[in-house]
């Protein structure tokens, strides 16, 4: 899953992007609302956590424009306590859940895990394929009850089919969700962490589909 972060204050923006890292997503940040605007225009993120008060261009107006623009991905505000009508002003500009600032960082993360998998269609933060259950809290995957560890890569790759099961889901969109901007590319290696996957889960859980992509299903029953 690929996030975006658009918050103008160093420290925090650095706090929500390192806390998001650690739990397993690929993050880009913006610094300001002009930053902002245009990556969630050109890039395809699973979600957005979006500062309103913002150089350049406020929080509101970028929402507004991403929203105009056609992009439905799910935003999540940070708006200051005594700012209500922030709220509103967020929620009637396309938000999808709003955070109060000071808040705590796992607050945060409950809330980002609740969008991505409503996004998805999911009910639980729970996802189950199969003998494969990833248990999107602790970033951990069980099969037939057995954890399996993971590089971040690996999990990143193995969640993002879990959303999406029962999908096809291409190489170029991998690519696009699995690694931030600044990450450098190269499609080849979904191949790769498709192979180490596959031999660590020990079960066909992930299939290929000739010249489509992938998709995660749980395995016949025989
Ligand atoms: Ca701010």
């Amino acid at each position: 899953m690929r996030l975006l972060v658009v918050e103008d204050d160093k420290d925090l923006n650095r706090q929500i992007v390192t806390a998001l890292e650690n739990a397993g997503y690929a993050v880009d940040k913006a610094f300001d609302g002009e930053e902002g605007l245009y990556l969630g225009e050109t890039e395809p993120y699973d979600a957005v956590i979006l500062d309103l008060g913002l150089p350049k261009v406020d929080g509101v107006s970028v929402l507004q424009g991403w929203r105009r623009a056609g992009k439905t991905m799910p935003v999540l505000i940070l708006t200051a306590r005594d700012r209500w009508s922030d709220k509103v002003g967020g929620f009637d500009a396309g938000a999808d859940d709003y955070v109060t600032k000071p808040f705590h960082v796992e607050e945060l993360l409950a809330r980002v895990r609740a969008l991505l998998r409503r996004a998805a269609g999911h009910a639980t933060s729970e996802l189950v394929c199969g003998p494969v259950r990833l248990d999107t809290r602790a970033s951990r995957v069980v099969v037939d009850g057995n954890p399996v560890k993971l590089t971040s890569h690996e999990y990143r790759l193995l969640a993002y089919l879990m959303h999406h099961q029962g999908r096809v889901v291409s190489r170029t969109e991998l690519v696009e969700h699995l690694y931030d901007q600044d990450f450098d590319r190269d499609s080849n290696t979904i191949e790769v962490f498709v192979g180490r996957l596959r031999k660590k889960l020990g079960v066909e859980v992930i299939e290929t589909v000739r010249g489509l992509g992938y998709i995660a299903a749980a395995p016949e029953k025989v």
